[in-house]
Protein backbone atom coordinates (compact mmCIF):
# COMPACT_ATOMS: atom_id res chain seq x y z
CA UNK A 1 0.00 0.00 0.00
CA UNK A 2 1.63 3.61 -0.63
CA UNK A 3 1.56 6.55 -0.31
CA UNK A 4 1.41 9.86 -1.91
CA UNK A 5 1.21 13.32 -0.37
CA UNK A 6 -0.17 16.46 -2.53
CA UNK A 7 1.84 18.95 -0.87
CA UNK A 8 1.24 22.95 -1.53
CA UNK A 9 4.32 24.68 -0.85
CA UNK A 10 3.21 28.18 -0.90
CA UNK A 11 4.83 31.04 -2.52
CA UNK A 12 8.47 29.84 -2.75
CA UNK A 13 10.13 30.52 0.63
CA UNK A 14 10.05 28.22 3.02
CA UNK A 15 8.74 30.26 5.72
CA UNK A 16 5.64 30.89 3.89
CA UNK A 17 5.06 26.91 4.01
CA UNK A 18 2.67 25.39 6.75
CA UNK A 19 4.68 23.17 9.45
CA UNK A 20 2.63 20.35 8.25
CA UNK A 21 3.69 20.46 4.74
CA UNK A 22 7.24 20.95 6.18
CA UNK A 23 6.62 17.80 8.32
CA UNK A 24 5.35 15.92 5.23
CA UNK A 25 8.32 16.58 3.48
CA UNK A 26 10.41 15.80 5.30
CA UNK A 27 9.17 12.07 6.22
CA UNK A 28 9.03 11.47 2.51
CA UNK A 29 11.59 9.08 0.60
CA UNK A 30 11.11 11.07 -2.79
CA UNK A 31 9.85 14.33 -3.48
CA UNK A 32 8.72 15.37 -7.33
CA UNK A 33 7.67 18.35 -9.08
CA UNK A 34 7.98 20.73 -11.40
CA UNK A 35 11.99 21.86 -11.82
CA UNK A 36 11.42 25.20 -10.84
CA UNK A 37 10.26 24.64 -7.29
CA UNK A 38 12.28 21.63 -6.72
CA UNK A 39 15.14 24.33 -6.91
CA UNK A 40 13.54 25.73 -4.17
CA UNK A 41 13.62 23.10 -1.71
CA UNK A 42 16.82 22.13 -2.95
CA UNK A 43 18.88 23.34 0.12
CA UNK A 44 16.48 22.22 2.84
CA UNK A 45 15.75 18.50 1.20
CA UNK A 46 19.09 17.71 -0.17
CA UNK A 47 19.45 14.28 1.39
CA UNK A 48 16.18 13.31 -0.29
CA UNK A 49 15.67 11.76 -3.38
CA UNK A 50 14.12 14.48 -5.72
CA UNK A 51 12.82 14.15 -9.33
CA UNK A 52 11.90 16.73 -12.07
CA UNK A 53 9.88 16.90 -14.54
CA UNK A 54 9.50 19.58 -16.90
CA UNK A 55 6.73 22.20 -17.19
CA UNK A 56 3.62 20.61 -19.67
CA UNK A 57 4.54 17.27 -18.12
CA UNK A 58 1.84 16.94 -15.26
CA UNK A 59 0.44 13.29 -16.36
CA UNK A 60 3.50 12.01 -16.78
CA UNK A 61 5.00 13.82 -13.41
CA UNK A 62 1.75 12.76 -11.56
CA UNK A 63 2.06 8.63 -12.77
CA UNK A 64 6.11 9.04 -11.39
CA UNK A 65 4.19 9.44 -8.23
CA UNK A 66 2.44 6.39 -8.59
CA UNK A 67 5.41 4.01 -9.73
CA UNK A 68 7.71 5.73 -6.74
CA UNK A 69 5.03 4.56 -4.33
CA UNK A 70 3.99 1.06 -5.48
CA UNK A 71 8.18 0.55 -4.64
CA UNK A 72 7.33 1.06 -1.12
CA UNK A 73 8.27 4.33 -0.81
CA UNK A 74 6.27 7.59 1.01
CA UNK A 75 6.28 10.16 -2.00
CA UNK A 76 5.37 13.78 -1.54
CA UNK A 77 4.39 15.66 -4.95
CA UNK A 78 4.96 19.16 -4.60
CA UNK A 79 2.92 21.92 -6.19
CA UNK A 80 3.38 25.90 -5.64
CA UNK A 81 0.92 27.38 -3.63
CA UNK A 82 -2.28 25.00 -3.27
CA UNK A 83 -2.12 21.65 -4.81
CA UNK A 84 -5.63 21.91 -5.50
CA UNK A 85 -5.78 25.69 -6.35
CA UNK A 86 -5.05 25.43 -10.55
CA UNK A 87 -2.66 22.49 -9.06
CA UNK A 88 -2.16 18.88 -9.60
CA UNK A 89 -4.10 17.79 -6.90
CA UNK A 90 -6.96 16.73 -9.21
CA UNK A 91 -5.19 14.51 -11.88
CA UNK A 92 -3.88 12.83 -8.81
CA UNK A 93 -7.26 11.71 -7.99
CA UNK A 94 -8.45 10.67 -11.65
CA UNK A 95 -5.00 9.22 -12.51
CA UNK A 96 -5.23 7.17 -9.05
CA UNK A 97 -8.21 5.49 -10.12
CA UNK A 98 -5.48 3.50 -12.57
CA UNK A 99 -3.57 2.59 -8.72
CA UNK A 100 -5.88 1.04 -6.57
CA UNK A 101 -4.90 0.89 -3.11
CA UNK A 102 -2.42 3.78 -3.04
CA UNK A 103 -3.33 6.45 -0.34
CA UNK A 104 -3.66 10.32 -1.13
CA UNK A 105 -3.86 12.89 1.01
CA UNK A 106 -3.68 16.74 0.10
CA UNK A 107 -1.40 18.93 2.54
CA UNK A 108 -2.97 22.35 2.06
CA UNK A 109 -0.59 25.56 1.10
CA UNK A 110 -1.05 29.53 0.60
CA UNK A 111 -2.70 30.31 -2.41
CA UNK A 112 -1.22 32.91 -4.70
CA UNK A 113 -4.37 34.78 -3.92
CA UNK A 114 -3.91 34.58 -0.41
CA UNK A 115 0.08 35.78 -0.63
CA UNK A 116 -0.22 38.62 -3.27
CA UNK A 117 -3.27 40.11 -1.10
CA UNK A 118 -1.20 40.08 1.79
CA UNK A 119 1.55 42.11 -0.14
CA UNK A 120 -1.38 44.35 -1.89
CA UNK A 121 -2.96 45.39 1.48
CA UNK A 122 -6.50 43.70 1.73
CA UNK A 123 -8.09 43.41 -1.57
CA UNK A 124 -10.04 40.71 -1.06
CA UNK A 125 -11.66 41.51 2.22
CA UNK A 126 -15.23 41.04 0.79
CA UNK A 127 -16.78 38.12 -1.57
CA UNK A 128 -13.90 37.74 -4.63
CA UNK A 129 -13.47 34.98 -7.60
CA UNK A 130 -10.41 33.80 -9.16
CA UNK A 131 -9.94 33.42 -12.52
CA UNK A 132 -7.41 31.85 -14.42
CA UNK A 133 -6.12 33.31 -17.95
CA UNK A 134 -4.59 30.59 -19.36
CA UNK A 135 -6.76 28.79 -22.16
CA UNK A 136 -4.75 25.03 -22.24
CA UNK A 137 -7.09 23.85 -20.75
CA UNK A 138 -10.33 26.16 -20.76
CA UNK A 139 -12.04 27.58 -23.94
CA UNK A 140 -11.31 31.44 -24.00
CA UNK A 141 -15.34 31.68 -24.51
CA UNK A 142 -15.61 30.37 -20.83
CA UNK A 143 -12.70 32.27 -19.54
CA UNK A 144 -14.80 35.35 -21.36
CA UNK A 145 -18.14 34.75 -19.97
CA UNK A 146 -16.87 34.06 -16.39
CA UNK A 147 -15.09 37.42 -16.38
CA UNK A 148 -18.12 38.95 -17.52
CA UNK A 149 -19.92 37.37 -14.88
CA UNK A 150 -17.90 37.74 -12.23
CA UNK A 151 -18.09 41.92 -12.79
CA UNK A 152 -21.65 41.73 -13.22
CA UNK A 153 -21.53 40.09 -9.63
CA UNK A 154 -18.91 42.92 -8.43
CA UNK A 155 -16.73 40.20 -7.03
CA UNK A 156 -13.02 41.18 -6.74
CA UNK A 157 -11.15 39.38 -9.07
CA UNK A 158 -7.62 37.44 -8.60
CA UNK A 159 -6.47 36.67 -11.26
CA UNK A 160 -3.90 33.62 -12.16
CA UNK A 161 -1.81 32.48 -14.99
CA UNK A 162 -2.53 36.69 -16.76
CA UNK A 163 0.38 36.07 -18.87
CA UNK A 164 2.90 33.47 -20.59
CA UNK A 165 5.33 33.89 -23.51
CA UNK A 166 2.36 32.46 -25.96
CA UNK A 167 -0.17 34.84 -24.79
CA UNK A 168 1.07 38.03 -24.48
CA UNK A 169 -1.78 40.29 -24.79
CA UNK A 170 -4.05 38.16 -22.30
CA UNK A 171 -3.94 40.66 -19.83
CA UNK A 172 -4.89 43.50 -22.10
CA UNK A 173 -7.94 41.32 -23.66
CA UNK A 174 -9.45 40.49 -19.89
CA UNK A 175 -9.47 44.32 -19.03
CA UNK A 176 -10.70 45.49 -22.37
CA UNK A 177 -14.06 43.10 -21.08
CA UNK A 178 -14.10 44.10 -17.66
CA UNK A 179 -13.65 48.35 -18.92
CA UNK A 180 -17.16 47.24 -21.26
CA UNK A 181 -18.97 47.69 -17.35
CA UNK A 182 -16.02 48.71 -14.89
CA UNK A 183 -15.32 52.37 -15.15
CA UNK A 184 -10.96 53.30 -16.17
CA UNK A 185 -10.74 54.54 -12.73
CA UNK A 186 -11.49 51.01 -10.65
CA UNK A 187 -8.05 50.69 -8.16
CA UNK A 188 -6.65 47.49 -9.37
CA UNK A 189 -3.24 45.79 -8.91
CA UNK A 190 -0.71 43.03 -9.22
CA UNK A 191 1.72 41.44 -7.35
CA UNK A 192 4.65 39.38 -9.48
CA UNK A 193 7.38 37.16 -7.48
CA UNK A 194 5.59 36.62 -4.14
CA UNK A 195 7.43 35.31 -1.62
CA UNK A 196 10.00 35.10 -3.41
CA UNK A 197 13.37 37.12 -4.83
CA UNK A 198 12.58 40.16 -6.56
CA UNK A 199 8.84 40.77 -5.17
CA UNK A 200 7.37 43.52 -6.94
CA UNK A 201 3.99 45.21 -6.30
CA UNK A 202 1.92 47.90 -8.23
CA UNK A 203 -1.26 49.33 -7.57
CA UNK A 204 -3.04 51.19 -10.13
CA UNK A 205 -6.43 51.91 -12.13
CA UNK A 206 -8.12 49.27 -13.97
CA UNK A 207 -7.35 51.40 -17.14
CA UNK A 208 -3.29 51.79 -16.41
CA UNK A 209 -4.11 47.81 -15.80
CA UNK A 210 -4.66 47.06 -19.34
CA UNK A 211 -1.49 48.61 -20.48
CA UNK A 212 0.78 46.64 -17.83
CA UNK A 213 3.02 44.23 -19.33
CA UNK A 214 2.87 41.27 -16.57
CA UNK A 215 4.72 38.18 -16.77
CA UNK A 216 3.64 34.33 -15.87
CA UNK A 217 4.76 34.80 -12.28
CA UNK A 218 2.46 37.67 -11.43
CA UNK A 219 -1.09 37.41 -9.82
CA UNK A 220 -3.56 40.62 -10.62
CA UNK A 221 -6.52 41.89 -8.70
CA UNK A 222 -9.18 43.99 -9.99
CA UNK A 223 -11.41 45.65 -7.47
CA UNK A 224 -14.80 45.63 -6.66
CA UNK A 225 -16.82 48.80 -6.11
CA UNK A 226 -16.17 48.48 -2.52
CA UNK A 227 -12.43 48.87 -3.22
CA UNK A 228 -10.37 51.99 -1.94
CA UNK A 229 -6.64 52.80 -2.27
CA UNK A 230 -5.48 53.94 0.82
CA UNK A 231 -1.71 54.88 1.85
CA UNK A 232 -0.99 53.40 -1.36
CA UNK A 233 -2.53 49.79 -0.40
CA UNK A 234 -5.38 48.12 -2.21
CA UNK A 235 -8.40 47.81 0.59
CA UNK A 236 -11.65 46.17 -0.01
CA UNK A 237 -14.20 47.70 2.53
CA UNK A 238 -17.10 45.24 4.44
CA UNK A 239 -18.98 48.45 4.96
CA UNK A 240 -17.83 49.35 8.56
CA UNK A 241 -18.93 52.67 9.59
CA UNK A 242 -15.72 54.81 11.06
CA UNK A 243 -16.49 56.95 13.71
N1 LIG B 1 -1.34 26.33 -7.28
C1 LIG B 1 -0.89 27.70 -7.41
C2 LIG B 1 -1.35 28.33 -8.71
C3 LIG B 1 -0.73 27.72 -9.95
S1 LIG B 1 -1.25 28.54 -11.43
C4 LIG B 1 -1.38 28.51 -6.20
O1 LIG B 1 -2.24 28.03 -5.45
O2 LIG B 1 -0.90 29.63 -6.00
C5 LIG B 1 0.15 29.60 -11.72
C6 LIG B 1 -0.23 31.04 -11.43
O3 LIG B 1 -0.30 31.26 -10.03
C7 LIG B 1 0.79 32.05 -11.93
O4 LIG B 1 0.61 32.36 -13.30
C8 LIG B 1 0.48 33.24 -11.05
O5 LIG B 1 -0.68 33.92 -11.49
C9 LIG B 1 0.15 32.56 -9.72
N2 LIG B 1 1.35 32.44 -8.86
C10 LIG B 1 1.84 31.30 -8.35
N3 LIG B 1 2.94 31.54 -7.60
C11 LIG B 1 3.14 32.88 -7.62
C12 LIG B 1 4.12 33.76 -7.03
N4 LIG B 1 5.10 33.30 -6.24
N5 LIG B 1 4.00 35.09 -7.27
C13 LIG B 1 3.01 35.58 -8.05
N6 LIG B 1 2.07 34.80 -8.62
C14 LIG B 1 2.12 33.47 -8.42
Amino acid sequence: MGRIYIVGMGPGSEDMMTKRAIEVLKQADVIIGYTVYIKLLEDTFRHKELLTTPMRQERKRCHMCFAEAAKGKVVALVCSGDAGIYGLASLMYEIGQEYPGTELEVIPGITAANSGAAVLGAPLNHDFCTISLSDLLTPWEKIEKRLVAAAAGDFVIALYNPSSHKRKDYLLRACEILLRTIEPERPCGYVENIGREGTKYVVCTLGELKDAQVNMFTTVFIGSMGTRIIDGKLVTRRGYQIV
